[in-house]
């Protein structure tokens, strides 16, 4: 397949992580921002091939796993509303809320929960069912906000007012930031998600690389393209420049995708956001435009009732998310924590820090214990 298997290529890997070796003198400490570099760090043992002390954190950049438990709750609460349908993407049904409940318990129970692909076919589930409200549930980064801008416009060109928006969409630059605000932040170069670079283009990363002394490079999802951008942070490291490269040129124009971003400033304004393990972010999300807040659920339906944590202790999701621990830090990983049980989004989620450690690692890490 072109593009994916001569980006695995074995010769090709084994050369990248020889320069590595030869260019690395001291200890370093690398965080991968995006969940999918991460599933393929685990699954391809990326890690496991780089010299001692060079060392991969996982971050925060799994959609699914940062949004708010308390959204989740809101979520359920607008779902036992039986004039209201929800609608969102599949691994969102499954992840639990602060109360510990899901969408998918709540569609058990007899709310109309219905999963989508995308916002657009959310509208079209409210343009045919007119006497029903119907709420999407929008999260995710830069990638997928201009799909949820597009789905809001359509909806107002049809004259919807049936439809609208739990939003918590996030943004991936701030979170970045308040990483490495922390006194006790060990992450020394950042490799930054190629997907929401291909949207959002590169321009927030240069202030954040120089105020931080943290080489960016911005890399895709396959070994190589991972190797590569390790390397190349590695190389600034080892001479002291902290500077953003795009290492991933075959998807990321360095203004990312005008048209898209236009979207997504017409229909949202930058906001300070919640994420779950990480906490308020300034400008970490986004909120409505005034002439879209008709769109808005949370003036709809009164979802501040549902706030309100009963996190399970259990849990270190947000740890995890912040690479202060590694999946198998958990005590319930893999025991109270399965795919099939999880007691947090990480193990839910296709992108999740812990999914992929069960998934690839799991019989490695049962051993050990
Ligand atoms: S293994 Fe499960 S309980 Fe532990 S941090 Fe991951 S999601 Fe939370």
């Amino acid at each position: 397949m072109r593009y994916v298997e001569e980006f695995r290529e074995a010769e090709a890997v084994q050369t990248w992580v020889s320069a590595i070796a030869q260019r690395v003198t001291r200890p370093w400490t690398l965080m991968e921002v995006c969940g999918g570099q991460t599933h393929s760090i685990v699954r391809y043992g990326l890690d496991t091939l780089l010299p001692e002390g060079v060392t991969l954190l996982h971050g925060p950049g799994c959609p699914v796993c940062v949004t708010p438990g308390a959204v989740i709750d809101q979520a359920i609460a607008i779902a036992a509303d039986p004039q209201v349908t929800i609608c969102s993407f599949g691994d969102m049904l499954r992840v639990p809320g602060d109360h510990q409940q899901s969408l998918q318990q709540a569609r058990a129970a007899g709310a109309q929960v219905q999963i989508v692909y995308s916002p657009l076919d959310a509208v079209a589930i409210a343009a045919k069912n007119r006497d029903r409200q119907v709420v999407f549930l929008a999260v995710g980064f830069e990638t997928t906000a201009p799909a949820t801008a597009l789905a809001i416009a359509q909806a107002q060109q049809l004259g919807l007012n049936n439809f609208s928006i739990l939003l918590s969409h996030v943004r991936v630059a701030p979170a970045m930031a308040q990483l490495l605000a922390d006194p006790d932040c060990r992450i020394q170069a950042f490799l930054a998600a190629g997907h929401v670079c291909t949207v959002a283009g590169l321009a927030e990363y240069p202030a954040i690389a120089q105020r931080y002394r943290v080489p960016i490079a911005v890399t895709g999802f396959e070994p190589l393209d991972i190797l590569q951008g390790i390397y190349t942070c590695i190389d600034q490291l080892e001479s002291e420049r902290f500077e953003v490269v795009n290492c991933y040129g075959r998807a990321v124009q360095p203004g990312g995708n005008p048209a898209a971003q236009q979207w997504v400033e017409r229909v949202f304004a930058i906001a300070d956001q919640d994420w779950r393990g990480l906490g308020t972010i300034p400008e970490g999300g986004l909120q409505f435009q005034p002439d879209f807040e008709a769109f808005d659920a949370s003036r709809h339906f009164a979802v501040n009732e549902a706030i309100g944590s009963t996190t399970t202790s259990d849990c270190i999701s947000g740890l995890v998310l912040q690479g202060q621990k590694q999946p198998c830090d958990c005590p319930a990983f893999g025991r109270t924590c399965t795919p099939e049980t999880p007691l947090g989004a990480p193990m839910v989620s296709s992108e999740g820090a812990c999914a992929a450690y069960y998934r690839y690692r799991h019989s490695q890490v049962t051993m050990r214990a």
